[in-house]
């Protein structure tokens, strides 16, 4: 579907004459390409033109090895930066869970992922780090959403906190706390209503959980295919709750991934995971690396 930027870059190359160093014209030439893949890539705007300046002060000048190409140079170049952008969190498959019980806040708009991570996450920390972990679902406008989780806790072989009718979700909450509390649970993660569109209703269900709750952890679920949205909606939620990090989803489409990298130079917030398929183990501990070649094609 896209054109290999090692291919484009080489064509570019190619028409040049081939110099000791690389020109500033040599790499002006090969960073509009690189900005074009970045947006074909979703990359937003203001951040590929942001990233491209940089690159191209790093790279003018530089001497070109003599056993690649000046386009495999660059390439190489733009691989490390765009590397260096995406690395956030030193051990990002690693959450803050000390303390039992710790809460795990779960958030996001509706449809993004959130309850089907969330039982992946569970499932993870279940296996990998032997927790004892407690599910709720504060979703009380949606019963099907309450009953999904219970499902995939069951599939998983996850506890969830017994659904009870009429109860706020800040009353979910305290339940859950004392539930965790008392059945000797590492952790317990909240899976929080999500709306179709940020509204103020939402936030401020979601600032009243997080009050009585006192997350270790915030994640955000975002859909990875819907690029500069996933961005605005990380700070937005940001901005209204906290957020410690982020969890791409639908990664395994055909998406090329440039919102990660919109999402890291705009919210700062690391990338914890990336949500690869529907299934209960199609989660992976997020790469900065493998991003940055996907970015790249
Ligand atoms: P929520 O409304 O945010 O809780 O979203 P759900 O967890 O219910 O997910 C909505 C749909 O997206 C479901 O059909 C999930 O199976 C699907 N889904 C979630 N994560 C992924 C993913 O990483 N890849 C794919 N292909 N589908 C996903």
């Amino acid at each position: 579907m896209f054109e290999n930027l090692s291919e484009r870059l080489g064509g570019v190359f190619d028409r040049l004459t081939k110099q000791g160093a690389l020109s500033a014209e040599d790499v002006k030439t090969a960073l509009r390409e690189v900005r074009v893949a970045l947006l074909e890539a979703d990359v937003s705007l203001a951040v590929a033109r942001d990233f491209v300046k940089a690159v191209e002060a790093k790279a003018t000048g530089q001497a070109v090895t003599k056993s690649v190409t000046p386009g495999q140079q660059v390439v190489k170049i733009v691989h490390d930066a765009l590397v260096d952008v995406l690395r956030g969190a030193e051990d990002p498959g690693t959450l803050k869970i000390d303390n039992p019980p710790a809460p795990i806040l779960m958030v996001g708009l509706q449809g993004g992922g959130k309850t089907t991570t969330t039982a992946k996450i569970a499932k993870r920390l279940k296996e990998r780090e032997k927790k004892r972990v407690l599910m709720a679902s504060l979703d009380t406008n949606r019963p099907a959403a309450m009953e999904q989780l219970a499902i995939l806790g069951a599939q998983v072989g996850v506890d969830t906190l017994p659904i009870v009718k009429g109860e706020s979700a800040v009353q979910i909450a305290k339940r859950a706390k004392q539930q965790a509390t008392l059945g000797g649970y590492d952790v317990y993660m909240l899976d929080t209503a999500g709306r179709l569109h940020i509204d103020e209703v939402l936030m401020n269900e979601v600032q009243a959980v997080r009050d009585v709750a006192t997350p270790r952890e915030t994640l955000l679920v975002v859909d990875g295919l819907t690029g500069q949205v996933a961005v605005e909606v990380a700070e937005e939620f940001d901005a209204k709750v906290g957020i410690t990090g982020v969890v791409l989803t639908r990664m395994d489409g055909d998406g090329r991934g440039g919102a990660a990298l919109s999402m890291r130079a705009v919210t700062g917030k690391p990338i914890r995971f990336v949500g690869v398929g529907e299934k209960m183990d199609a989660l992976e501990t997020f790469e900065a690396e493998r991003i940055a070649g996907r970015i790249l094609g």
